[in-house]
């Protein structure tokens, strides 16, 4: 199967509200340009360097999201064109992308990373967490960058109804959030959940992003 097959078919499967980010992250350029001259746009990394590198070699209308665990001291590498950042898990990391995007005279678009799988290893808000930063209005200040939904990642297992019930939790949690925080604001819309193996649950559940990789570009060799 080539690249380009492998993304229509994902693709075909897709309603309108829901969009694909075709996660390129070990991949040669070569296979991102497959990708791309079948018409896809949004690519998403989890490496700065690596992201950075594919940025500066490939054609600037690519959106680069950035799905992996951002380290403080890296964010000034992608802040001048990162179209999304989708792992926020602390208040503090949302202060320095703040402060980096105000430097770069950039507003950054991000999303909370809310942690609703049972495996430890993955990062993330708790719901409460996220709860009690959003109800001290601190955030409000952060004019640089714009907060516009919550991402999650559900447990890696083989039990169907564990990963619905993860998803429809998220799924709950931003209909909560938007309603208590961002009532009037139309761009909090994105609930970025599903890849290869789980993304039809999570689009039944209400993904607006999914976030597919090997089922596009193969199997990884990590
Ligand atoms: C690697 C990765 C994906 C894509 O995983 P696949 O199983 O290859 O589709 C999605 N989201 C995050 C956060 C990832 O790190």
């Amino acid at each position: 199967m080539s690249i380009k097959s492998n993304l229509l078919d994902v693709l075909s499967e897709l309603p309108e509200r829901v969009r694909l980010v075709a996660v390129s992250k070990f991949n040669p350029k070569e296979s991102i340009m497959e990708a791309y001259d079948a018409g896809q746009r949004i690519f998403g990394e989890s490496k700065v360097q690596e992201m950075t590198d594919k940025y500066e070699a490939l054609p600037k209308d690519i959106e680069w999201h950035f799905i992996g665990h951002l380290q403080t001291n890296k964010i000034k590498y992608i802040v001048p064109y990162v179209s999304m950042i989708h792992g926020v898990d602390s208040f503090r990391l949302l202060c320095e992308i703040n402060k980096q995007a105000e430097k770069a005279g950039r507003i950054i678009p991000c999303l909370l990373q809310i942690h609703i799988a049972q495996e430890e290893t993955k990062f993330g808000f708790s719901f409460d967490e996220c709860k009690d930063m959003l109800a001290n209005e601190e955030w409000k200040n952060l004019t640089h960058i714009s907060i516009q939904g919550l991402m999650g990642m559900a447990t890696y297992t083989d039990s169907t109804k564990q990963i619905e019930a993860e998803f429809c939790s998220l799924s709950s949690f931003f209909t909560e959030v938007k309603q208590s925080y961002f009532d009037q604001k139309p761009d909090f819309k994105e609930i970025s959940m599903g890849m290869s193996h789980d993304y039809p649950m999570a689009i039944a559940a209400g993904s607006t992003l999914v976030r597919v990789g090997s089922k596009i570009f193969g199997e990884r060799i990590y």
